[in-house]
């Protein structure tokens, strides 16, 4: 038995408000590699599939790596003697460095500049500037406000109260059974504060994928994990070295919300299923395909050689390709509805060839079958077949019980969906078999 269609999420424009009003309930969080704000994500996105959200204690080794010290920002702030704060992290959360340690103090801007991160060439944007596995601490403003600091005889007080000790990282995982065990994995990361393109639009879109999942029992199992950067899907991997080998397809899914057209990036073979899939799929959209590179996102681990899972990426304009990236312009403005559900409708269409690439035998080989007796020919004829006519005489014609719909898809260049529709009906009409 076929499995049950993948689906749309509904009209596209209100699949893309709903993407989008996640986005912007999340973009307040000050998401981490751990804390409260990678919790109260998870916890949202848990609203809306069957999330189960692990909590991996802080100093569990994974591979090469140690889960560090979870961080919690009570407070954060540079101000003039009278209270008045000139940058505050209540005010955005990326002003404070990311990991900042704890720091205290009253001193002159001389010797603070050392921790102040701007970009003068983008006087009005936040930068988005971290710390991770090292002991430090600083703010991150913008260029016009540091313009604005009073002069050196002024001593400013610096707060960074935040805490870092023991505690866990925490990631999501939902696993929605198919029909078979072997699996696709679907993966984004949950580290990024307030930025929108990244991450929101990878965990909004994922949300979705995952709530349509749930809906329908699938071909494949599909699991979906919604991870810390790079130690959240080490640590994922170190705990999960029997799933590995059920791993059939993957896809990283992030900063698929602002502009440009979709780009799919190749698992390090280039080669894999879900790279042909992918690339027939993104290149019918007007995207993109590249080749791997170990530089990105989780898609760097789940290739790295020791595991070599076939996970390919999909985004948009790739990260560092846009003067947004890493600041405070990737906003909620940034990012548009239609985009994220442009991005969902390819993430749904590359599931379907993952689930659905079938091999069809065409039981009337002899002579093209007359479809007009079995109802499916359109009863008035023009001057050239119809769509929907092409996919099926596409299939019919190549289906000699060794090429499948991707193949079909690949050689006619119809949509691969429109080669599945064609071959459900004809198989309804009592002209194809699925081939052993
Ligand atoms: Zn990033």
């Amino acid at each position: 038995m076929r499995p049950a269609e993948i689906v749309d999420g509904g009209s596209d424009s209100e699949l893309g408000f709903r993407m989008h009003r996640l986005a912007c309930e999340l973009y307040p969080l000050n998401r981490s590699l751990t804390g409260p704000g990678v919790r109260a994500t998870l916890r949202s996105v848990a609203t809306r599939l069957p999330l189960t959200l692990h909590e991996v204690p802080s100093g569990t080794a994974a591979y090469d790596w140690t889960v560090p010290d979870e961080w919690v920002v009570r407070d954060a702030y540079i101000a003039l003697p009278d209270g008045h704060r000139l940058v505050d992290v209540k005010a955005h959360n990326l002003h404070l460095v990311g990991y900042s340690r704890p720091f205290r103090a009253r001193m002159r801007l001389h010797d603070l500049r050392s921790h102040l991160h701007t970009l003068p060439d983008r006087p009005d944007w936040i930068p988005y500037r971290t710390s991770y596995y090292n002991d430090a601490w600083g703010f991150a403003l913008r260029h016009r406000e540091l313009q604005s600091f009073p002069d050196d005889d002024v001593e400013l007080d610096v707060v960074v109260d935040t805490v870092l000790q023991p505690g866990c990282l925490t990631y999501g995982e939902c696993v929605i059974p198919g029909e078979t065990s072997d699996e696709v994995l679907l993966s984004t990361h949950v580290c990024h504060p307030s930025m929108a393109n990244d991450n929101l639009s990878g965990i909004a879109v994922l949300a979705e994928v995952g709530a349509m999942l749930a809906e329908i029992r699938p071909h494949h199992t599909y699991r979906l994990l919604f991870v810390p950067g790079t130690i959240g899907s080490i640590v994922w991997l170190s705990r999960n070295t029997d799933v590995l080998p059920r791993i059939r397809h993957g896809l990283v899914v992030t900063g698929v919300g602002g502009p440009g057209p979709l780009v799919y990036k190749q698992t390090r073979h280039g080669t894999r299923h879900v790279d042909r899939v992918a690339a027939h799929v993104v290149t019918a959209r007007g995207g993109e395909v590249r080749p791997f590179s170990p530089w990105g996102y989780d898609e760097r681990q789940f290739n790295s050689p020791g595991f070599d899972l076939p996970v390919g990426r999909l985004t948009r304009t790739p990260h560092g390709e846009y003067p947004e990236y890493h600041t405070s312009a990737d906003d909620l403005a940034f990012i548009r509805p239609e985009t994220m559900a442009d991005a969902f409708d390819a993430c749904v269409e590359i599931l379907d060839g993952l689930d659905n690439d079938t091999t069809w035998r065409n039981l009337s080989p002899w002579g093209e079958p007359q479809l007009g007796k079995r109802g499916l020919y359109p009863p008035v004829g023009g001057l050239h077949a119809d769509s929907e006519v092409m996919a099926m005489l596409w299939v019919l014609n190549q289906s000699d019980g060794t090429r499948s719909l991707l193949d079909v898809a690949e050689l006619s260049g119809l949509p691969f969906a429109a080669l599945r529709r064609a071959a459900a009906k004809l198989r309804a009409g009592g002209l194809l078999e699925e081939a052993p």
